[in-house]
């Protein structure tokens, strides 16, 4: 019942991802779930903090398989066999759970800034993962929040340089590893000036500059703390059931 109404709500299997995503149950239980937890990352931290939290459901962005094909083996072995021994269930939301409009980590974060959006950003086949639209603010304020969220999470807001008295006209955010050169370049043809990730490797700090961008690098965890967390509460509010969000900080 309660994957049934994530699929839905998410629209999971409508929604483009990369192939390691396997969005939607990644492992089954078999028990009456009363109690979920939520995390950004499947880890074994996070699943001890399932297990030390009595969830029958362990829902999270990054899923099992985001290495890709792996032996079960050592920390995946054992991580597998307290799932099953604690009969907890998986279930993972990523691109799905980026562009949801009211639980997405985009529109949230976006929400937390106090800005507004007004259309997409990020074009992934036949979605726009990110979100953009327009303000008159003091890039340093917006800097100032997003520093915030990532203190919040144990992480340290990074950004190009800018002056003190630059204002944020135009705005896109993409949370995660938004921070790439096709981003970089859809937000200088659409007049972008200041862009909001999480995190982006070193060469997008340097062609933003050339293109007159700013990026807000506010961290990769800490930008995507917000849609598992949101999915956990609305599940406690639509169900019988309690929520938990298992705070694993990557550092990044
Ligand atoms: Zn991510």
């Amino acid at each position: 019942m309660l994957a049934g109404f994530l699929n839905e709500t998410l629209d999971v299997y409508g929604i483009p991802d990369y192939p390691n995503a396997v969005n939607g149950v990644q492992l089954a239980n078999v028990g009456e779930i009363t109690r979920v937890a939520a995390a950004v990352d499947f880890s074994s931290a996070t699943v001890d903090g399932a297990v030390k939290a009595g969830a029958r459901l362990l829902i999270v962005h990054h899923g099992m398989f985001w290495s890709g094909v792996q032996p079960i083996t050592a920390h995946r072995h054992e991580r597998l066999r307290a799932l099953i021994a604690n009969d907890i269930a998986v279930y993972s939301a990523h691109l799905p759970l980026d562009v949801h409009p009211e639980l997405g980590n985009n529109a949230l974060l976006a929400r937390r800034l106090g800005l507004e959006p007004s259309s997409g950003f990020f074009r992934y086949q036949t979605i726009d993962v990110g979100v953009s639209g327009e303000c008159d603010l003091a890039t340093k304020v917006l800097a100032e929040k997003a520093g915030d969220l990532a203190a919040q999470f144990r992480g340290t807001l990074v950004t190009t340089p800018f002056e003190p008295d630059r204002r944020t006209k135009r705005w896109a955010i993409c949370t995660g590893s938004g921070a790439d050169l096709k981003s970089l370049q859809e937000a200088a043809r659409r007049g972008i000036d200041t862009l909001i990730v999480g995190e982006g490797p070193h060469h997008t700090a340097v062609e933003a500059r050339e293109l007159g961008i700013v990026v807000l690098y506010a961290g990769h965890y800490a930008t995507e703390t917000l849609g598992v967390r949101a999915l956990g509460e609305l599940l406690a509010k639509q169900f019988d059931v309690s929520a938990t969000f298992i705070d694993v900080p990557s550092g990044l």
